[in-house]
């Protein structure tokens, strides 16, 4: 059996776009076929059936309306499928034979551009590609016209810190890359990954030319430059057009910025929680105060790229400190600011031709409020405001031509006339009043049409087939005049008749209609075209726009929160003064959050060592200090009385249970990950969040790997960086004065009677207890073990007279650390029990430390390279490191 002709042209088709689900257009619908079918219906819950297709099996088949279909490419493209929209390229009253289909489009995971929504956040599309040891990197967002390059040395953590950074939906890569790197890359992004033939890239610089201009590519180097060609040449691919609002080539530097790698940014919250992964409880949700979506895009990259130039953070602080001193002159920026819709995104419409009436009336009451701004800027004298008032351009002629162009409530199609705003075009005007005047004529003729017959029900009506026409009922057949009108329908009660007259201005009003729709639409393209030519400027003004906003902003928000701006030096000096968590106190109130200070020096006090119990605000803490230097950074006010910031090149943090055990990895495992890849990346200059290090594995395991790793911040040269390290081994407080830097602080408690009360105050000195029995009172666990644990602790603690049996004691011991923990992590390892039930001398429980002395065991530890062993060469490597221990015992 043969193919039909649809079919072989839809199989021609779907040859050329075979990782695409292909929307095939038949009528009012699209349709998909074979396996599109099955993935959509599932997909989609759509209810799959068959057409005949030719041969002996019917084609799966599923369909949508196709003026339904952007929900359903919406839910398609983020699942992370491909769609490739395949319409009738040619009229089919016109067509000979089959006609003609070609797919117009294909909408991908990093080029899908949602026109409906309010979505604050940029949809990149990522290239990836690496020669001579140099990686480059080229993302767009297609909606905004945003496009920019990097490149660095080849180092994997970089190119996944950057990956993390940007949060790419889809990234375009060799075809030939390995499947580990697609594994690991797949370990820090959820984009689609586009695997392409990259090889024939390094070739010819037309397209680049043709988009931007020769400095801007004359400035980048080879990596950069095919980076940019492979993402250009995808957004030619599925696009099908060039798009004009790719017009600037932004090249940036990765060491201008400091470096968050993912698990850090997912620690500190900053974009998004943790648990839900959505802004609130983030730091962005604090922050975010934008009246704009541009500046909600502009604010939210500066948290992903917190600065690192003394010149840069102060010339933003500056311009803060100016809006915020000028409380009423801001607040007019904002009012105005508020009645500006999105510039860029508008402008992304312009450049695919996808804009309406509506977004150009939107785009003039945008412009509408740029001389106000710009007025307003005039007053002002930082830098970086005054820089704003120079550039903005406020395109006055692209505003009055807006305004005298386009109605003010035009239609939402640009095909269906009521575009066109009186006086703009005399032929528009003559057209409108040809019909108006027709519509008066008919609307008289059923007046004088009664007059002259005497026939009071006599009706003028309108439909679709046959055109005006006038109504008469049969009770008044006998009074129509002889001759007077032409019959055209006959009804049950009723004739509807037509007169010559009445066809004859009813082909005017139609006339004068369709002519209408045509001109209003081509006029339209005309003005759409003027526009095009503004692009660069539009984009620049949406830019001063986006960032005034973001400044404004942060202005408000240290009005609102009562932050103070920060000074910042480059010493290594972090001097916080009554400092808070921006976002714990939103969240329990400002009254209720309890300040403390911070000190780290770089000096003899860069490693604050930080005990107390559990849920006494240990993390808090340290995520606030990390928070702080951050927002200081940006150039923001922070939360607190004062502070002096010292600028980080990198901030890390290894805090709480980020368990990946979907990705094969024990919660040790990826702790001593995230430690191993501070050791190895922190320099002198970071600043390191360490959150019970340790804790997944046994106590003296963990309680070695903890001394460990401070003595290799405190001791190594390149390292020695501003730290903070809580821990529940209350026995590392010892380190004090021994190891150069290490400060004690910790969390007060209150004790009273049986119970304890979080103080939240850090102080100095370390805490000699851990009041774990207390916090699991507090927990609610149950009275008899509550009150069997304090009876072991007791035992343990040479209170009792089991003390002469070690092996007894030290299951006790086991048995408190049940209960202790199960409230903590409900998770125990079995190691402790056979470890310390082995350790037989250790009588009077205090734990032996000697064998930490020896200096082999410390350095082949601390030379572990976790990131390069693979899971079962790590957990070989530290059983080990384990048995070592235990012989040096
Ligand atoms: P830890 O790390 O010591 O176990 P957390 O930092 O997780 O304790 O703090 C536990 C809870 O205590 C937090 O969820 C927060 O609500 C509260 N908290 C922490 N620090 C403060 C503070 N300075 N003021 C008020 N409440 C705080």
């Amino acid at each position: 059996m043969a193919l039909t002709p649809m079919m072989k042209q839809y199989f021609e088709i779907k040859e050329n776009y075979k990782d695409c689900i292909v929307f095939f257009r038949l009528g009012d619908f699209y349709e998909m076929f074979f396996d599109d079918a099955k993935t959509a219906s599932k997909e989609l819950e759509l209810v799959l059936t068959g057409r005949d297709c030719g041969l002996d099996e019917r084609a799966p088949m599923c369909g949508i309306p196709f003026h339904a279909s952007s929900g359903y490419i919406s839910r398609l493209v983020a699942k992370g499928y491909k769609v490739a929209i395949c319409e009738q390229v040619e009229d089919p009253s016109v067509a000979k034979g089959i006609v003609k289909r070609d797919v117009i489009k294909v909408i991908t995971p990093g080029t899908y551009v949602d026109s409906n929504s309010e979505n604050n956040s940029n949809t990149y599309l990522l290239a990836i590609y690496e020669e001579n040891n140099n990686t480059g990197i080229a993302l767009t967002d297609i909606s905004t016209g945003e496009f920019k390059t990097t490149s660095f040395t080849t180092i994997k953590s970089t190119l996944f810190d950057e990956i993390t950074k940007i949060n790419p939906k889809e990234i375009i890569v060799d075809i030939n890359i390995t499947d580990k790197f697609t594994d690991e890359l797949s370990s820090y992004t959820t984009a689609l990954l586009t695997k392409k033939d990259l090889s024939s890239f390094r070739t010819t610089d037309d397209e680049l030319v043709s988009q931007f201009s020769e400095a801007e590519l004359s400035e980048l180097d080879s990596a950069s430059k095919t980076a940019c060609k492979i993402l250009l040449k995808y957004v030619y691919e599925t696009q099908k057009m060039s798009l004009a609002n790719i017009n600037f080539l932004e090249k940036y530097d990765i060491i201008n910025y400091m470096t968050i790698d993912g698990s850090s940014r997912r620690n500190l919250e900053l974009t998004e929680n943790i648990r839900e992964k959505n802004k609130k409880g983030s730091l962005l949700w604090v922050m975010d105060k934008t009246c704009t979506s541009m500046g909600a895009r502009v604010l939210r990259k500066w948290i992903d790229e917190p600065l690192i130039s003394k010149f840069e953070i102060e010339n933003r602080l500056d311009a803060v400190e100016e809006l915020y001193n000028a409380i009423s002159l801001n607040e007019d920026i904002r009012i105005a600011l508020k009645d500006i819709y999105d510039i860029e995104r508008i402008v992304g419409k312009i450049a695919n031709g996808n804009v309406n009436g509506k977004d150009l009336v939107s785009l003039r009451a945008s412009l509408d409020k740029l001389p106000y701004i710009k007025e307003t800027l005039g007053y002002c004298k930082s830098s970086l405001l005054n820089e704003y008032y120079e550039e903005l351009d406020i395109l006055k002629d692209l505003k009055e031509l807006l305004y005298n162009a386009i109605l003010d409530d035009p239609s939402m199609s640009i095909k269906e006339g009521n575009i066109i705003k009186d006086g703009y075009s005399e032929e528009v005007d003559e057209l409108r009043k040809a019909k108006l005047h027709g519509k008066e004529w008919i609307a008289s003729l059923e007046n004088s049409e009664r007059e002259i017959t005497g026939i009071k029900s006599l009706k003028v009506g309108y439909n679709k087939v046959f055109g005006y026409y006038i109504e008469i009922r049969k009770a008044n057949y006998s009074s129509i005049p002889e001759g007077r009108y032409i019959r055209k329908q006959t009804l049950a009660n009723a004739e509807r008749y037509i007169t010559q007259d009445l066809k004859e201005m009813e082909d005017k009003i139609l006339g004068a209609e369709e002519k209408l729709v045509n001109l209003e639409y081509n006029l339209f393209l005309d003005i759409r075209s003027i526009v095009s030519e503004k692009i660069s400027k539009l984009k620049k003004s949406a830019r001063i726009i986006g960032n005034l906003d973001s400044i404004s902003t942060l202005s408000i928000i240290a009005l609102e929160n009562d932050y103070v701006r920060p000074n910042i030096n480059e010493n290594g000096l972090i001097k916080i003064t009554d400092g808070r968590h921006p976002v714990v106190e939103k969240v329990i109130g400002r009254g209720e959050f309890v300040s403390n200070d911070t000190l780290l020096n770089s000096n003899d006090n860069r490693l604050l060592l930080i005990t107390g119990p559990n849920m006494a605000g240990k993390s808090t803490y340290m995520r606030q200090v990390a928070l702080i230097t951050l927002m200081a950074q940006i150039g923001s006010f922070i939360p607190a009385k004062e502070a002096d910031i010292s600028i980080c090149d990198k901030i890390f943090t290894r805090i709480g249970a980020s368990d990946d055990l979907a990705g094969g990895k024990s919660t040790f495992m990826v702790e001593m990950w995230e430690v191993s890849n501070i050791l190895n990346n922190a320099t002198h200059k970071s600043l390191v969040l360490l959150d019970e290090v340790g804790r997944g594995t046994s106590t003296y395991d963990g309680l070695s790997i903890a001394w460990s790793v401070i003595e290799h911040i405190s001791k190594n040269n390149n390292l020695k960086c501003n730290t903070l390290f809580a821990t529940h081994y209350h026995e590392l407080t010892k380190l004090e004065g021994k190891i150069p830097g290490v400060k004690n602080y910790s969390v007060a408690v209150k004790e009273l009677e049986d119970n304890i009360i979080f103080l939240r105050k850090i102080i100095e000195g370390g805490a000699d207890q851990s009041y774990g029995i207390e916090v699991a009172k507090l927990a609610g666990l149950p009275k008899e073990v509550i009150d069997r644990a304090k009876e072991i602790l007791d035992e343990l603690e040479g209170n009792n007279t089991y003390e002469n049996s070690t092996k007894e004691v030290l299951k006790k011991e086991y048995e408190k650390e049940i209960a202790v923990e199960r409230i903590e992590e409900e998770r125990v390892e079995e190691s402790i029990v056979n470890k310390k039930i082995n350790n037989t001398n250790n009588d009077n429980m205090q734990l032996d430390f000697s064998f930490m002395e020896k200096e082999n065991l410390i350095k082949e530890l601390s030379e572990v390279d976790i990131l390069e062993l693979n899971p079962l060469e790590a957990m070989n490597k530290l059983y080990k490191l384990v048995s070592d221990a235990k012989k040096l015992k």
